[in-house]
């Protein structure tokens, strides 16, 4: 109360940032800076190359929508640049700085936001971003393995062992 420093900060989570072919490699500088200046901790990071079938598995909750094949293909026809960045509230903030899902409609709302700035349009959008606590360690298990999603998942399990 009276304070700017909220009393509640929002609980720190990890999401999955990727920079699309489009973006990468000629805008990852830029994008990373712009991560860095939100004050994202980018937890882990490397160049990947999608096989078709991972990039499948990854959007495997569009399978059957007009845009899915085209997309898989995309994604797995040239490398990109996966990360974890971690923060309070990582995940709707990161997908705020990325901005609308559309490059174009993007430009008319949110002309500061990265896909404003590096997209191109509907599709080819320069970057993602997990949509929900779930998603995000799905698709980080997707990307970076099973066993690195499970490292950083809050110790649940321990607790309410410890606990009892
Ligand atoms: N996409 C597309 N056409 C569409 C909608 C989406 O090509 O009509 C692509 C676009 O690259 C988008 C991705 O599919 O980023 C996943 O779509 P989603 O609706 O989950 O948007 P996001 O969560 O990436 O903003």
């Amino acid at each position: 109360f009276g304070n700017a420093v909220s009393a509640h900060p929002d609980p720190i989570e990890f999401t999955l940032a990727l920079i699309k072919p489009d973006a990468y490699p000629a805008k990852k500088d830029d994008i990373l800076q712009r991560i860095r200046a939100e004050g994202f901790t980018i937890v882990k990071e490397s160049e990947v190359h999608f096989s078709a079938d991972v990039a499948k598995e990854f959007y495997k909750e569009h399978v059957g929508k007009p845009f899915y094949e085209t997309l898989v293909g995309w994604m797995s026809s040239a490398p990109i640049y996966a990360m974890v960045l971690s923060k309070g509230g990582a995940i709707k903030a990161w997908r705020a700085l990325a901005g609308p899902t559309n490059s174009e409609k993007a430009r008319e709302t949110s002309p500061t936001s990265i896909r404003a700035m590096y997209g191109k349009d509907g599709s080819e959008n320069a970057v993602h971003g997990s949509d929900s606590l779930e998603s995000a360690k799905r698709e980080i298990g997707v990307v970076f393995g099973h066993d690195f999603a499970a490292s950083i998942e809050p110790p649940v399990a321990a607790a309410s062992s410890a606990a009892s």
